[in-house]
């Protein structure tokens, strides 16, 4: 079986995913998985997303992604990601405008331990729903196929496995992956953890385990910039408070 890292929630924090991918680089992986939303909130939108686009193999669109190139409503945005869209718009150049564009809601890949990526729900991929408590689960492992589903949206990481009789149970840490039983698995957030660890998140998937794994960067780094940038202040200091 290939060896996977599914990251996702990015948010234009060029620290966070450096740091990432370079914890990646120690491990064994044959392929980068990307959840969605590389931008939006952060100061870097552009080094992102040319980042990201020779390092994943399979990236999809979140709702801050589409939002910047006006194919989601950002109405719904609360003020603080309204604005931070809004000075993403302006910034984006136009290769990576048609880029975001491009970012499909789902990716598959086929084989034995068979994979379904999105970033909000699998039941509505372009509704954008939260995918928060083991609740979520029942109806959203009904909405893929595949026996394991690698989602975003939440910043708050954490796995839910059901067994071949429906219970569900969770893990915050590890889980080993169990033929006959099937997973969803929020990979939390690069760049704006919320589950009150400032530290960036992203998910190894190999040797059938499943693992959070947790990175420090330079916070104070990405704050400077984004105060340079004039990105909203409430946006700059729940990055050191990861919430
Ligand atoms: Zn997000």
């Amino acid at each position: 079986m290939p060896a996977y890292a599914i990251i996702s929630d990015v948010h234009a924090n060029l620290e966070a995913l450096q740091a990432v991918l370079a914890e990646i680089e120690k491990e064994e992986i044959d392929s980068i998985l990307f959840a969605g939303d590389c931008v939006g909130y952060g100061p870097d939108p552009n080094e992102c997303i040319e980042l990201l686009r020779t390092k994943a193999s399979l990236v999809i669109a979140g709702n801050h992604d589409w939002g910047a190139v006006d194919l989601t409503d950002v109405r719904d945005f609360n003020a603080y990601a309204r604005v931070a869209i809004d000075w993403t718009r302006d910034v984006l150049t136009a290769q990576n405008f048609s880029y975001l564009q491009d970012l499909p809601l789902t990716q598959k890949i086929s084989g034995d331990r068979a994979i379904f990526l999105v970033h909000g729900t699998p039941k509505e991929p372009d509704q954008w729903h939260y995918f928060l408590f083991e609740f979520d689960a029942k109806v959203n492992f009904r909405s893929f196929n595949e026996q394991i589903c690698f989602l975003g949206h939440s910043h708050i990481p954490f796995i839910v496995e059901r067994s071949p009789r429906g219970k569900t149970r969770s893990f915050y840490a590890r889980a080993e992956v169990k033929d006959g039983c099937r997973y969803i698995v929020n990979a939390g957030s690069v760049g704006q953890p919320r589950d009150g660890n400032p530290e960036a998140s992203y998910v190894l998937f190999k040797d059938d385990a499943i693992e959070i794994k947790r990175v420090s960067y330079d916070i104070l780094l990405t704050q400077k910039k984004m105060k340079k940038a004039g990105l909203p202040s409430y946006l700059i200091t729940r990055l050191s408070e990861g919430r």
